[in-house]
């Protein structure tokens, strides 16, 4: 995933320094948005990361701040729930649990 944002931004940067992003304006944008798509991809850490107790139990999971849009997502959540940004829970997750 890493390297096809490489790749990508190298082509980009190519193309702006070359002054071609205003002959190739569509290719230029499809870049930006496949680019923008991909970045979404790449899991981001999960700032501000708090239990809350869920309503009318004695259970506590953990709750954190989308390091995106900074929208609260709930621990069990791989995506943010409303910018899609890939979540990373690794460093506040205590139980090892396998998950893609
Ligand atoms: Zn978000």
């Amino acid at each position: 995933m890493r390297g096809a944002v490489t790749n990508i931004n190298t082509i980009k940067n190519f193309m702006g320094n070359a002054r071609r992003d205003i002959h190739n304006e569509y290719l230029f944008e499809a870049l930006q948005a496949a680019n923008e798509a991909l970045q979404k991809q790449i899991a981001q850490e999960v700032q501000n990361v708090y239990p809350t107790k869920v309503k009318e139990t004695a259970i506590y999971k953990l709750t954190g701040d989308c390091p995106i849009c900074s929208a609260p997502v709930p621990v069990e959540q791989r995506y943010c729930w409303s910018c899609g940004q890939r979540l990373d829970w690794s460093k506040n997750r205590p139980i090892e649990k396998k998950w893609r």
